[in-house]
């Protein structure tokens, strides 16, 4: 089954806006998927949506073939999530922050732990599991949060515009975790408005504008046409 699946996705909200105007991408399992598109395009709708924090209007959604109308907390238990504002407690540590994460999702100590080491060390934070996070640059903040949503081993990791407003140096070394954890076997689908996140990241994409899927495909064959 594909990591992600939704078919005629539509989104109208209280207000009539008309966030996803029928909305269908497959993404494989695998993949390293951008959603591209410029601000207010529909891109945190259909975030919200596949994560359950937003009620979709029609459609549907599947992940690994699990329906999540169906099956809400089976396909949630799949799906790891990177919100766009950081939020954790900045007066933990990260190692703490990470454990207690896993904790909370039914993991025991011993394996969070375990868990723990690898994740910090694959986001360069090992040498920091042990200090007031308020004290992290914002690069390793925002490294810890992709850290933490690794914590449950999820097999498909979903992140809504993850370096939004933040300098290059700092996006590099957000692309370097993300990288690792694809080539690891983990599923990425990422939202952004930067084409050259898109570009340097992702193997596939879909451009998104106003609720509509313009163009979607392999990254080469779309900046081909560009
Ligand atoms: P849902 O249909 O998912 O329950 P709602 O339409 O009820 O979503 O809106 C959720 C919240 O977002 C409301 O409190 C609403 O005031 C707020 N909101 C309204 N318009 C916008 C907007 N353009 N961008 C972001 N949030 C908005
Ligand atoms: P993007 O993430 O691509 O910037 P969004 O999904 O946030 O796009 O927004 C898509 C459209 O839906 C926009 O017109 C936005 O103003 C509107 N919108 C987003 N959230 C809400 C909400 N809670 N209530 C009403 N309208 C919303």
């Amino acid at each position: 089954a594909p990591a992600l699946a939704i078919s005629d996705l539509r989104k109208v909200y209280d207000n009539g806006v008309q966030a996803l105007k029928g909305v269908s991408l497959e993404v494989a399992p695998g993949d390293f998927f951008a959603l591209l598109g410029p601000n207010g395009a529909g891109k945190s709708t259909l975030i919200g949506i596949v994560s359950s924090l937003v009620n979709k209007s029609a459609g549907e959604v599947e992940v690994f073939g699990v329906n999540l109308s169906r099956h809400r907390d089976d396909a949630l238990r799949l799906i790891g999530l990177v919100p766009q504002e950081i939020n954790f407690n900045m007066f933990e540590k990260p190692l703490d922050i990470l454990v207690n994460y896993a904790g909370f999702y039914g993991v025991p100590r011993a394996e969070a732990l375990v868990r723990a080491e690898e994740e910090l060390k694959r986001a360069q934070l090992w040498d920091k599991a042990q200090m007031m996070s308020r004290t992290l640059s914002g690069g390793m903040k925002r490294r810890l949060m992709i850290a933490r949503a690794m914590m449950t081993r999820p097999r498909l990791l979903i992140l809504d515009e993850p370096t939004a407003g933040v300098d290059i140096e700092i996006r590099r070394g957000m692309w370097k975790t993300l990288k690792d954890i694809n080539a690891a076997g983990t599923t990425i689908i990422l939202t952004t408005h930067y084409l050259e996140e898109a570009e340097s990241l992702c193997r596939n994409l879909a451009i998104i504008d106003h609720g509509i899927i313009v163009e979607q495909g392999p990254m080469r064959s779309l900046l081909a046409k560009l």
